[in-house]
């Protein structure tokens, strides 16, 4: 099992609002291939699979997957890393006009990453019930007092998103079973 809090908990499906503002589905199930990919590789090192795209117009800035078991970095979230090789990418701080493209909801460290490098819109794939802030706990995309906004699109590719995170912890816990059973034969 998880226990593992934001990136990586459990995941109930929705049809996600779906409400894409700019970028024609289309494009929207292109850049999150991309990220499912990312999120794809990091599973292969035993991370939890998520994966994030920062992408400013069609150009791809920066890509990631979680490597937070890797680095045994607690901010070593997709998103986060992504969002900050982008910004090195621009060599700018500020993400005006950038978009981030994630499988799982952001958790609130980046959530608030996203407030403050401005980035335009976020997709993200599944939510997290038990973590995500933009719309599952809190949503910190449109919190009143804070002085940027920024546009979010759930359930972009939902189903893939949630489907590669639940094939992961099966396998796990198999995996688990599997030791548990040790020296039988
Ligand atoms: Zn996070």
């Amino acid at each position: 099992m998880s226990g593992s809090g934001a990136q990586g908990s459990a995941f109930p499906i929705t049809d996600g609002g779906g409400a894409v503002e700019g970028g024609g589905s289309a494009r929207d199930a292109h850049f999150m291939g991309l990220a499912l990919e990312e999120a794809r590789l990091a599973a292969l090192f035993g991370e939890v699979p998520v994966g994030a795209v920062v992408v400013r117009g069609d150009e791809v800035l920066a890509a990631s997957g979680n490597r937070r078991e890797r680095d045994q970095d607690p901010c070593g979230h997709a998103e986060l890393i992504a969002i900050r090789a982008a910004a090195k990418a621009v060599g700018s701080w500020r993400l005006e006009g950038c978009e981030v493209y994630v499988t799982l909801e952001p958790c609130p460290m980046c959530a608030g990453a996203m407030v403050l490098s401005r980035v335009q819109r976020v997709a993200y794939g599944c939510p997290d019930p038990k973590g995500g802030f933009l719309g599952s706990l809190a949503d910190l995309s449109g919190f009143p007092g804070l002085n940027h906004r920024f546009a979010v699109s759930a359930g972009i590719e939902g189903e893939r998103c949630s489907e590669q995170l639940r094939q992961f912890f099966r396998d796990l816990r198999a995996v688990k079973r599997r030791a548990r059973l040790g020296g039988a034969p």
